[in-house]
């Protein structure tokens, strides 16, 4: 049986809140055919429904978890997404809260070799890239889904299995409760980019990958620069890698990094090793770091 996470996720920055799994109608016996069913309550199934649902089609999320999304991931969204996220009604939310920015500097070895300026216009009704973690676009985005009448939401929900028939699609879904089933006439997948929707219909994303193994790490700490994207090409501290800097809401920066070709995530991930890089990383833009910062936010190996 399915047990998502039921405690609110640990964060420097973020008030987790657990949603309830409920009974669905189909473990009371009821039964009936759904027109749309979106896979994913991440940013891309949220959006979808709330787009469907703008047109008048209704649609049912289903999503494994019973919170928004962990970890560091999102936190640059360009004039484009936010031109999106206004069509569905959460761009001045976002536009609340976010960091807009337009320049980034490129630091080769400790000198300022490029300075990216994005075009933005006295019309432009957005920045050319605007800082917000991605819990915080997930939430409000869930707001509106929880507005919006036409769209249903079922939490601690995953999808096992697929009948791909010839006129619609019939989910095996599995939950605290137990298993069931759903009939829709289209299935959006949007669970990720470990989709178990693709893995089932053996469907392969195409596309090149990167190699380079990167940390990335969210600290709470003061640093008295403005929101523009720090690219470091080969400094001292990590000859050969590069690290990405950028200002977040409340005080959070992020830190990028990237690792020798030859360690592995877990000796990158000791603490000893995360302290010693923050620090020379802090060290190097003039930071007085010992002490100064706290609480890595997390951590996760990119591929
Ligand atoms: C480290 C990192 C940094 C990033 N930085 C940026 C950035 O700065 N800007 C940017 O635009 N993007 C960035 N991204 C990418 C961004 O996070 C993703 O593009 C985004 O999360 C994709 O949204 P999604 O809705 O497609 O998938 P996800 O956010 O992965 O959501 C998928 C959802 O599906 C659910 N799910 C999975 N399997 C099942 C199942 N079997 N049944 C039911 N539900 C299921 C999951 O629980 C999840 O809630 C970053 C990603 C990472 C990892």
């Amino acid at each position: 049986m399915h047990q998502p996470q039921t405690t609110p996720r640990a964060s420097i920055y973020y008030d987790y809140r657990v949603y309830p799994f409920e009974t669905a109608p189909e473990q009371r016996g009821e039964s009936r055919r759904y027109p749309v069913i979106i896979v994913g309550a991440g940013p891309i199934g949220l959006t979808t429904a709330l787009d469907l649902a703008r047109y008048g089609v209704p649609s049912v999320i289903v999503e494994a978890e019973c919170q928004v999304s962990h970890g560091s991931r999102a936190i640059v969204f360009t004039r484009r997404s936010m031109e999106i996220l206004q069509q569905v009604g959460v761009a001045d939310r976002m536009l609340e809260k976010a960091l807009p920015w337009r320049f980034g500097n490129s630091i080769y070895r400790g000198r300022r070799v490029f300075r990216m300026e994005a075009p933005h216009d006295d019309d432009d009704r957005f920045a050319p890239m605007n800082n917000l973690q991605q819990q915080y676009l997930e939430e409000y985005l869930l707001e509106r889904v929880l507005q919006t009448p036409l769209i249903e939401l079922r939490w601690g929900t995953r999808v096992t299995g697929i009948d791909n028939g010839d006129d619609g699609v019939r989910l095996e879904l599995d939950t605290p409760e137990g298993a069931y089933g759903l009939d829709c006439d289209w299935l959006v997948a949007a669970d990720g980019a470990r989709s178990t929707v693709r893995q089932l219909l053996d469907l392969r994303m195409e596309g090149d990958s990167y190699s380079g193994h990167f940390v990335i790490a969210d600290i709470r700490i003061d640093i008295d620069l403005p929101t523009e994207r720090l690219a470091f090409f080969d400094p001292d501290w990590n000859p050969g890698n590069t690290i990405l800097m950028h200002r977040e809401p409340d005080g959070i920066w992020r830190l990028d990094y990237q690792l020798p070709p030859d360690e592995t995530p877990e000796q990158a991930l000791a603490p000893e090793a995360l302290n010693r890089r923050i620090q020379a990383q802090l060290e190097m833009i003039g930071v007085d770091a010992p002490g100064n910062w706290t609480g890595v936010r997390s951590i996760r190996p990119a591929p």
